[in-house]
């Protein structure tokens, strides 16, 4: 099931061809995107996901996004959604046709979500340390980069994940290369200590993740301290769980990493999807 709305009001019909093939979000990757949660007709941290896709756009010199269309477009998709109860919802926003008169595409695209996530959300997942070639201060000092922001320039991440299941693991923790940890390519990464929960700063060019700020948002309210510092490889085994946030994932556990077992965080598991369902 999908169901798919154009930035104009109207729905089109996913199956057929919508985009002009020198779309430059097509040809070059040039553009920025969104996924969300919608649960029961409801979608999760709307504002901060169209907070966010206004960010990335400004970090890619567009246009800003326009915002009352695509909350015209969330809605026309919500309201057609026949699917399962939990779907999730993808907003695009490229710099439109190459040669043509820089009118950005945008669409809004409703799809399932896939059962290999579902099952991960239960079961947890393995992991590897890649390192993403970056170091600490790389995204102040190139800001061409787009470090940090949400483009569709997600081959590398891709590739990323490609290369874990290589290495027989399904899920990637992206390193600088001195070994501070990042992100997943489509997560983020929060570690637990104690009564702590800790997640890398933005500022070393990763995605600032609205999964892990609403965690961290009921966590907070519930007595537990929140940390957003850096946090070196080493101490991810120490650590009493670690665990990958995105919206469609919700939290997930990593119970191997590398190849080594880590401690069983399932009770941790379920206490902070508890949190994260509190939001809501
Ligand atoms: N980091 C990256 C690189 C991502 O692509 C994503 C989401 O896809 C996240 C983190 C998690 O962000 P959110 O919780 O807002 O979905």
């Amino acid at each position: 099931m999908r169901v798919l709305a154009l930035l104009d009001g109207t729905l089109a019909d996913p199956d057929s061809p919508q985009i002009r093939v020198e779309d430059l979000g097509l040809i070059r990757g040039d553009g920025v995107f969104e996924t969300i949660l919608v649960v029961d007709g409801k979608p999760r941290e709307l504002t901060p996901h169209l907070d966010r896709l206004d960010r990335s756009a400004a970090m890619l010199d567009m246009q800003p996004p326009p915002r009352a269309e695509f909350e015209r477009a969330v809605e026309l998709v919500i309201g057609n959604w026949t699917g399962g109860e939990e779907f999730a919802l993808k907003l695009v926003y490229t710099r439109g046709v190459e040669g043509g008169d820089g009118t950005p595409t945008g669409f809004a695209l409703g799809m399932e979500i896939g059962a290999k996530v579902l099952k991960q959300r239960v079961e947890g997942l393995s992991a590897v340390t890649l390192d993403r070639g970056i170091d600490a201060d790389l995204a102040d000092r190139a800001p061409w980069l787009l470090l940090g922001a949400k483009s569709l320039s997600y081959a590398v991440n891709m590739a990323a994940l490609r290369e874990a299941e290589r290495r027989g693991a399904a899920e990637v923790v992206f390193t600088t290369s001195d070994g501070s940890v990042l992100e997943g390519p489509t997560s983020t990464l929060i570690l637990v200590r104690g009564k702590t929960l800790v997640t890398p700063p933005s500022k070393l060019g990763i995605l600032p993740g609205t999964t892990q700020y609403a965690l961290f948002r009921a966590a907070e309210r519930a007595g537990w301290t929140v940390l957003v510092e850096p946090i070196q490889t080493g101490e991810l085994y120490d650590a009493e769980g670690v665990f990958l946030a995105s919206s469609v994932r919700k939290i997930t556990r990593v119970t191997v990493l590398d190849g080594k077992q880590l401690p069983d965080s399932s009770a941790l598991l379920t206490e902070l999807q508890d949190l994260y369902e509190s939001e809501y």
